[in-house]
């Protein structure tokens, strides 16, 4: 069986250092708003090429808390609305929705997923407060005429940076383009911990310590409470265990890269859509979906032949039940998207032998 994703494999790479960070949290007697977290945060923040980072419970928190923040301080208000793709995983959305805003849809490009710039500016109305683009399955979804549209409106750019640790713009690492950014450490992510946690980088002091004490419920002193806060923080354990990681994650990144060059050029069979790369390095390949008309027959033969897949993803959010208000709303591409996309194995553990299998599959399906 070709697994979708060996997590037990990713881990055993660096296992002794793994458990030699696991040990010495377990015996420091201290497991939360440590040394780790210090350590961890500094580290990820220079990684990203941001002035900060603080550490959070997981993905989705980090995003609600950017916008909660954008809220405390003024910025933004219930009822403003930020512009999001519509073809992104529901988190995205929940965490505008979460906060009173309301999520505006988008169509992506069909050739790179990604949400397209020039549908952006008819979809900006006077309570537009922000754009959150969603660097989805790896790939850079920033644009220059994404940034141009949001110094024209005055707009707060926040990237979803869940899916896309090691992805690059002109050399600038994704979630250190806009203002803040969401980082999700899922262990199934690029960078993945051993449970939930999460990360929001930025350039902006106030809007990280406001960030600081919500996740810390609202307080910034102890017992004195600033904001009606959440406890959002992330373990010390699982901060130790990303820093041994994080050292790592260029070179995973990079390995990916060469899977999926091998993918792009081996990969032969006119019933499938390959994804379209601008440049290699845009794109840390957290996932590699490939598009077919005939998606689900594609996907039993791949699974009948030991091979498994996933569907990122099979139902947008405009069509979920817990979005009945945007039932009725209509996204071609998205639906595209979402009725012909499917992703095969792709990571830093696979061997040639599986990527080989893979690809011969592929190639022999009829
Ligand atoms: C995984 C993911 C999240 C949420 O992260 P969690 O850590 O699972 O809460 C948010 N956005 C995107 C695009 C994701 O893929």
């Amino acid at each position: 069986m070709i697994k979708f994703l060996d997590l037990q494999k990713i881990t055993q790479k660096y296992s002794e250092e793994i458990h030699n960070a696991v040990h010495r949290v377990v015996d420091s007697g201290w497991y939360l708003q440590g040394k780790e977290n210090e350590i961890f945060e500094k580290n990820y923040a220079k990684y990203i090429g941001s002035k900060y980072a603080v550490g959070c419970a997981n993905g989705l928190d980090s995003l609600i808390l950017i916008f909660r923040a954008y809220i405390e301080l003024g910025i933004m208000k219930p009822g403003d609305e930020v512009i999001v793709p519509a073809n992104t995983f529901v988190a995205s959305i929940l965490a505008i929705s979460e906060n009173g805003l309301k999520p505006v849809l988008v169509e992506p490009n069909i050739d790179d997923y990604q949400i397209d710039d020039s549908k952006i500016e008819s979809a900006i109305t006077n309570k537009t407060k922000a754009i959150l683009v969603v660097h989805l399955y790896g790939q850079c979804a920033y644009t220059q005429k994404i940034m141009n549209l949001c110094e024209k409106y005055d707009l707060k750019l926040i990237e979803d940076n869940a899916q896309a640790h090691g992805c690059q713009y002109k050399g600038k690492k994704t979630g250190s383009l806009g203002d803040a950014a969401g980082h999700s450490f899922y262990p199934g992510k690029n960078l993945g911990a051993l449970g939930d946690s999460g990360a929001v980088t930025s350039n902006d002091e106030s809007l990280i310590k406001t960030i600081r004490s919500l996740a810390n419920y609202g307080s910034s002193k102890k017992y004195v409470f600033d904001y009606i806060g959440k406890n959002s923080r992330m373990d010390e354990i699982q901060a130790a265990v990303l820093d041994v990681k994080l050292k790592y994650l260029d070179e995973d990144v990079s390995i990916r890269q060469e899977v999926a060059k091998i993918y792009v050029k081996e990969i032969k069979n006119n019933r499938i859509i390959l994804p379209k790369i601008k440049d290699w390095k845009s794109h840390a390949f957290h996932l590699f979906p490939i598009r077919c008309i005939d998606r689900n027959r594609l996907k039993e033969y791949l699974e009948d032949n030991e091979v498994q897949t996933i569907i990122h993803y099979p139902i947008p959010p405009h069509k979920q039940k817990c979005y009945k208000e945007m039932n009725k709303l209509s996204f071609p591409i998205t639906e595209k998207i979402h009725n012909e996309i499917l992703s095969i194995p792709i990571s830093q553990v696979m061997s040639k032998a599986d990527i080989d299998r893979v690809i011969y599959l592929l190639n022999s399906w009829k």
